[in-house]
């Protein structure tokens, strides 16, 4: 049996249940909210000192609202839903669509924001594409809550910085400014596969073609988490949109990525289709403007 210590599996309706279930099992309690990812660890033995599940379903974090500021989008919400949120066919949220597009149905109907996040798996495609949209991520506890941008919540390969019994409670998605285009762009082997390559931008262009204020989100194996490649965005920022400008910013990532090897492909392939993909990408995202 994968999971030989679980002693309870829990539904908390509140903050102050889900905090009681954490001073009961301190590290032995385990957030489960799709269960996608939770239960390939499970599969593969790797929860063998979790005593609690702690479900977050019941906690009323599946709303979402907008206003004139942006989306806040409800931590239980799942990639379905995500998908029908107000306002998104515009083509500053391209980079989201194309995301949420990558993983098959079944799994887009399970799959939460949250647990998206938490998971901290930078082969995951929904969080590439949040960060280059300026996510931030609201958390709680039992007794406090605390607003980070999603790019300060990664620490390393499947690690973050919420402490433990820290749940993301919901997700706020700033209100792209006007002329504003994003794409997500994924290198897979097949199309069950994570990504080999992720890479997300984002673009806002004047009618002059000049870009200001953009993203360049390098994910997929790149690096062991989510970056921003700030030397990409340094070319980007103040230049004419065009098919030279793209390569030198897709060169540009060369000094800051830290690709991996795996059994999927060689550090030296990922840093090769890395350019590859992010001078894709900016086209896509310029092509949703023109
Ligand atoms: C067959 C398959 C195909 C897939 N294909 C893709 C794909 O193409 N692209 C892609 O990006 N992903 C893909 N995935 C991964 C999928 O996106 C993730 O498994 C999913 O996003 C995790 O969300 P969840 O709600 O199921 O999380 P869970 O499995 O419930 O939890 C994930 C992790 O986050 C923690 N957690 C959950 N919610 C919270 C919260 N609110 N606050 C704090 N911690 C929390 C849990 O403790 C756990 O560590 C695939 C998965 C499967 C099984």
């Amino acid at each position: 049996m994968a999971l030989p210590e679980l002693k309870e599996f829990c539904r908390p309706q509140s903050a102050a249940e889900l905090s009681s279930v954490f001073e009961t099992y301190a590290d032995g309690a385990l957030f489960v909210a799709g269960g996608t990812f939770v239960h390939g660890l499970e599969a593969r033995g790797l929860l063998s000192g979790v005593q609690a599940l702690v479900d977050l379903r019941r906690m009323g974090l599946d709303t979402v609202s907008a206003d004139d500021r942006g989306w806040r989008v409800g931590a239980t919400v799942n990639f379905t839903r995500l998908g029908k949120m107000p306002g998104i066919d515009a083509p500053a949220f391209g980079a989201l669509r194309d995301a949420l597009a990558c993983p098959p149905p079944q799994i887009r109907n399970m799959a939460t924001i949250g647990g998206s996040i938490a998971a901290s798996v930078p082969f995951f495609d929904v969080p590439a594409a949040l960060l280059a949209l300026d996510a931030v991520v609201i958390t709680g506890t039992g007794v406090a809550s605390r607003e980070l941008p999603l790019a300060g919540v990664y620490t390393g390969l499947f690690t973050n910085s919420l402490a433990p019994g820290e749940y993301i409670s919901s997700v706020f998605v700033p209100r792209p400014a006007a002329r504003t285009a994003s794409a997500y762009l994924k290198l897979e082997t097949n199309a069950n596969d994570l990504a080999l390559i992720g890479v997300a931008v984002r673009v806002t262009m004047d009618a002059s073609r000049r870009i200001s204020d953009p993203r360049v989100v390098l994910g997929g194996g790149l690096n062991a988490t989510h970056i921003r490649s700030a030397a990409a965005e340094a070319v980007l920022k103040g230049a004419t949109a065009s098919e030279e400008l793209f390569q030198r910013a897709a060169e540009a990532i060369g000094t800051e990525i830290k690709p991996m090897s795996d059994h999927r492909c060689s550090a030296e392939y990922r840093a090769a289709m890395g350019k590859v993909y992010v001078r894709r990408a900016l086209q896509r995202a310029i092509d949703r403007l023109v």
